[in-house]
């Protein structure tokens, strides 16, 4: 699959709800959102007649977000589906891993190998304010990252979205953890959205994180693990884990997009950001050509994301990256 940029698409992000067990301050609104109807959803079977659909003209590569994937119910049976389509080579979960001791051994026997974790902070208090559940939940969100490094998820890839003033002193306890661990901690700009404006001035470049680690060691510049992302990777000398940037902004990436996202009620995005979607439902359940709508979705396929810090306008209109798959 090809779009009119010349750019090769061969990654669907596959969001199969927009609910969760956190309110990350940058991402939901404390009282959630309008919630799409579960009946709404596309099912698994759709979901897996769409991916089937796609590999056939060259998708490869799969990752199921959300929301939070892992409270949708009986999500390895998703995975087990879509582990049998022909061509698929790499199915991932981005998670907040609250519910991976629950799910995490089923999720590997059904076919998932990597692992994105949500982590915005290493200190239980501050979990509170930044997840906005009891601290438990932070407890239960390392006793879920405990047990993805026991059953041999690998890479495992730590996301950390840096907030001015909330998270940004913790940059070097992160950083520091790579030297010990096979982590591959990623710190991600905080992008605009409707719900989220009030954090504008918590924006911070990683450019200046750079800057602060390479006084903690001799960070050079490493080849990520394995993935599709946009991240731009570094390594301390003989660490087993590294650091990696993801700037939205700062640095725009899209050039190298490989990506189309799937939302939960089967609207085809070509881009995380702006107002382009293409219904898939429809022609599913009505016997329609979805490989038409996939390739009308293509075309439309923007060259870039126009994101502003302080502004929803980029954003085309959303109010949260949950309602999407972040
Ligand atoms: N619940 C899962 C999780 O947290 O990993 C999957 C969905 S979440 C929307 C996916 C990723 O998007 C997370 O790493 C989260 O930190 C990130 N994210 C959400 N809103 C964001 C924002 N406004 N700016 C930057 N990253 C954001
Ligand atoms: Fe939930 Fe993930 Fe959003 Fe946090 S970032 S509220 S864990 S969907």
């Amino acid at each position: 699959m090809r779009d009119q940029f010349g750019r090769t698409i061969d990654y669907l992000r596959i969001s199969v709800t927009d609910k969760c067990n956190l309110r990350c301050t940058y991402c939901m609104p404390v009282e959630g959102l309008d919630w799409i109807p579960r009946d709404e959803f596309l099912t698994y079977e759709e979901i897996t007649s769409v991916v089937r659909q796609m590999a056939d003209v060259g998708l490869r590569r799969i990752r199921l977000t959300g929301g939070e994937p892992l409270v949708r119910r009986d999500l390895p049976d998703l995975v087990h589906l879509l582990a049998g389509v022909p061509g698929i080579e790499d199915i991932a979960l981005s998670t907040n891993a609250i519910l991976l001791p629950q799910f995490g051994r089923e999720l590997r026997d059904a076919g998932v190998r990597r692992l994105n974790v949500s982590l915005d902070t290493l200190r239980r208090e501050r979990f509170r304010d930044m997840a906005r559940r009891p601290e438990r939940f932070f407890d239960a969100t390392l006793e879920g990252i405990a047990e993805a490094e026991r059953l041999g998820f690998a890479p495992l890839k730590i996301n950390t979205v840096l907030m001015r003033g909330l998270n940004d002193d913790e940059v070097e306890s992160f950083a520091e953890i790579t030297k010990m661990r096979p982590w591959h901690v990623r710190f991600i700009e905080l992008m605009p959205t409707g719900d989220n404006l009030h954090l504008s001035d918590r924006f911070l470049s990683t450019d200046s994180v750079l800057e602060r680690l390479r006084r903690i060691g001799d960070l050079r510049p490493a080849q990520g693990p394995m993935g599709n992302g946009p991240a731009t990777y570094f390594r301390f000398d003989g660490a087993p884990g590294s650091v990696g940037v993801i700037t939205p902004l700062s640095h725009n990436y899209c050039d190298r997009c490989n990506r189309m996202r799937l939302t939960a009620e089967g609207k085809l995005r070509t881009c995380l950001f702006g107002t382009h979607e293409v219904d898939l439902k429809g022609p599913l359940r009505s016997g329609g050509d979805v490989m038409q709508a996939v390739r009308r979705a293509l075309r439309e396929k923007p060259e870039k994301h126009l994101l502003q810090i302080g502004s929803a306008k980029g954003s085309g209109g959303l109010r949260a990256l949950s309602q999407v798959g972040g």
